[in-house]
């Protein structure tokens, strides 16, 4: 299989068929973000998918989960998403769940039957990076969406019965906007019921406008502690009602987080603490990435 760039795709597909459906981010404007800036965007056709589809179905007797990149391959129409979906399944009969990135915009696009059907042809799980639930954040970092879309986006996928992971990056507010970044979006997890959320830490990409922001002192990053509290803050303040698997398992984290909310709420807070208390429990950053 040839892939053209950087492939990038979540931990929890570490193990799937990665596909790209199409090349790079239709939006590619965010300030943190380095991973697409060497493509231009492009959709791929159906024929090159389905060239890939064949070539790896030859290379792999055996394919559990298929992911669709890159990094925002829902933008594809629903028409032109139904066929490729349709392709998969065919070949490779024994996957049991396919996933993809998407935005909130991507979803918003899409009318409730378009979701459910597309849940049908086989979508389990739409990846969807919100970043922060507070709107200066989101406009600070240009992510070009709202807390409202992303809230709205992740209710209609659940409710067409797709999965929805939704990542958030701590530290993305800055000193500045520690508390109201990390309040909102303890906010924005229990209020938007999505079926799982990752955390991410904040890395600072080499010749991003966030590193030029941290040069000119516009933007102060976090200490460890202060990424500690920000954390505490989100989990003290996330009070789901239906069940959330919360993990930070991303390279870029410092501690390793897995639980349920709200079950788990308490234990993932102790942990948090513990944390704070003993720095060795923290991944040094030598060790961190994207
Ligand atoms: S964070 Fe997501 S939406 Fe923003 S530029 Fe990167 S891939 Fe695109």
């Amino acid at each position: 299989m040839q892939y053209e760039g950087s492939v990038y795709r979540p931990p929890s597909e570490a193990g799937s068929l990665i596909i790209q459906a199409t090349i790079g981010c239709s939006h590619n404007g965010c300030t943190f973000c380095p991973m697409y800036w060497d493509k231009k965007f492009k959709m791929r056709s159906f024929e090159e998918i389905y060239r890939d589809l064949q070539e790896a179905r030859r290379e792999n007797p055996r394919v559990d989960r298929i992911f669709l990149a890159d990094g925002d391959a829902l933008c594809v129409a629903t028409d032109k998403l139904l066929p490729i979906l349709g392709a998969l399944s065919a070949i490779f009969p024994e996957c049991s769940r396919v996933g993809i990135y998407g935005r909130a915009e991507n979803i918003l696009r899409k009318t409730d039957k378009e979701l459910r059907e597309l849940r049908q042809a086989g979508l389990g799980i739409i990846y969807l990076g919100a970043e922060s639930g507070s709107a200066e954040v989101l406009k600070r970092v240009n992510k070009g969406e709202t807390p409202e879309d992303m809230i709205t986006a992740v209710h209609r996928a659940e409710n067409a019965g797709i999965h929805v992971s939704v990542t958030f990056i701590s530290g993305l507010g800055g000193r500045e906007l520690l508390e109201e970044h990390a309040v909102q979006t303890g906010k924005m997890i229990g209020e938007m019921g999505a079926s799982f959320v990752g955390l991410m830490t904040l890395m600072i990409a080499p010749g991003s406008s966030l590193s030029a922001d941290i040069q000119s002192g516009k933007f102060e990053p976090l200490n460890m502690q202060e990424v500690m509290k920000e954390l505490e803050l989100i989990l003290q303040n996330a009070n789901c009602e239906k069940n959330c698997v919360i993990r930070s398992n991303h390279a870029s984290n410092r501690l390793v987080l897995k639980g349920t909310l709200p079950t788990d709420k308490q234990r993932l807070l102790n942990q948090v603490q513990s944390a704070m208390k003993d720095e060795k429990m923290l991944r040094p950053d030598k060790f961190r990435g994207f």
